[in-house]
């Protein structure tokens, strides 16, 4: 896009050139199927909160690598602490004493798990608290909700249609998985309570995204958590919190802490380790310690390398002795009622929801409480907007999600609300 005087706001010709490479080298150009959909552009580096392409442009980021960079980019507690592990070895594939410090950090943060695991992804993490889960009940389904993603695999990448009925996400996916769970819409306690009325005798879980940051920013209607917790423990089922968003962001202790509801299992990665890749599975003893018997497998290479435990140790401490959780209330909450402003003042409907540090964005108006709500927003003309945000400096992606890092301060809040009212001029 070029400005009034024909210049270019934000050339792109280096990511333009690298871009055609890519195409040759890997389908789509992307290593992960979601960036399909993002920016089509070739970052150089990032630290705090900004990042920089290779043209040499810079955007504030409101994205994080679709959430791991809650310390901001390139954090040096973090580095530092990998750099230092790491030079010891990388890779024992047997114990060390990292590991140690890494898990008491994780379980002191969270207060109610008593033990957990290290893996490698979120979704290899929800993968072990199925099974968990179907281990001790001896039961093989799992309820969960419209518009919520617990990983790419083919017993959760299930897409729900017009009328809410279950659809598989992509080609190639085995068509018996469509069996493995009950799809219901989110926030509807009554609903979940008649399923367990009726089936409980085959629902091993309910998995829940605890705040639903995958389609809006949705908290949980007054008592619905409460009533999940409550229906589970009257029906014998495993309640499963995937916090691999919502952990160590939405307070130390994650969406648990913060709505006070307590689950049997819970899925953690992104904010647990600055920017590092890994993920974990903490639980009550009765759910995890299955796998410590071999009873029940949950393996892997390169789970809890000496770089993870390093990053998970250093983030936790770092978000422990410095809680960035009310400065990242108070920034988020300018930001949003900023956004909101600019919206007016142009006349634009704008809905603005969820908590300040994870947000999201919508034309039309909210508030949205469910998937099927979030569909009356005007979803393509958002994804638009996006890309011109973008080419203001915003990086964000068309999804409409906005997260702060604890990198952020109220100088970028001015300069992104600046950049905004530049980009809805446009
Ligand atoms: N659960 C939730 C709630 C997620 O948001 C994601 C990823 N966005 C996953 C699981 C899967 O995590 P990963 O991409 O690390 O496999």
């Amino acid at each position: 896009m070029a400005d009034k005087t024909g210049q270019m706001l934000r050339p792109t010709q280096r990511s333009q050139e690298l871009r055609q490479r890519a195409l040759t080298l890997t389908p789509g150009g992307v290593h992960s199927n979601v960036r399909l959909l993002g920016p089509q552009i070739f970052l150089d580096h990032g630290k705090g909160s900004r990042l920089f392409d290779v043209d040499g442009n810079e955007y504030i980021d409101y994205l994080l690598g679709q959430g791991p960079n809650f310390l901001g980019h390139a954090p040096d507690v973090v580095l530092d602490a990998v750099d230092a592990a790491c030079r010891r070895g990388m890779v024992f594939g047997a114990q060390h004493e990292l590991e140690l410090e890494a898990g008491e950090a994780v379980l002191g943060a969270l207060g109610w798990p008593d033990m957990l695991r290290f893996g490698m992804t979120g979704t290899e993490a929800v993968q072990a608290a199925l099974r968990a889960a179907r281990a001790v009940t001896g039961r093989q389904k799992f309820v969960r909700f419209a518009g919520q993603y617990h990983g790419w695999l083919d017993n959760v990448l299930v897409k729900v249609d017009q009328d809410g009925t279950p659809q598989l996400a992509s080609a190639g996916q085995l068509a018996s998985h469509l069996d493995d769970s009950i799809m219901l819409p989110w926030n509807n306690l009554e609903l979940v309570e008649q399923v367990l009325d009726d089936r409980a005798e085959e629902v091993a879980a309910i998995i829940t995204e605890p705040l639903m940051l995958n389609a809006g920013s949705i908290e949980p209607a007054p008592g619905f958590l409460e009533g999940l917790r409550a229906a589970c423990d009257r029906h014998g089922v495993a309640l499963i919190f995937d916090e691999v968003i919502s952990g160590f962001r939405v307070a130390l202790g994650g969406a648990a802490e913060r709505y006070g509801v307590t689950p049997d299992l819970a899925t953690y990665g992104k904010a647990m380790a600055g920017g590092w890749p890994v993920a974990a599975l903490a639980g009550k003893a009765r759910y995890i310690e299955g796998f410590g018997t071999g009873v029940v497998n949950h393996s892997g290479t390169f789970n809890a390398t000496v770089m993870a435990c390093a990053a998970v140790a250093a983030t936790v401490k770092r978000l422990t002795d410095d809680p960035p959780y009310a400065s990242l209330d108070k920034l988020g909450t300018r930001l949003q009622a900023g956004l909101r402003d600019l919206a007016a003042e142009r006349g634009l409907e704008m809905n603005v929801q969820g908590l300040p540090m994870a947000f999201h964005v919508g034309f039309g108006s909210g508030p949205v409480t469910d998937y099927a709500s979030l569909q009356h927003l005007d979803l393509a003309r958002y994804a638009n907007f996006a890309g011109t945000l973008v080419e203001h400096g915003i990086w964000v992606t068309g999804r409409g999600i906005w997260y702060l890092s604890a990198a952020h301060t109220d100088g970028d809040i001015d300069e992104t609300l600046e950049r905004v009212k530049a980009a809805m001029a446009a």
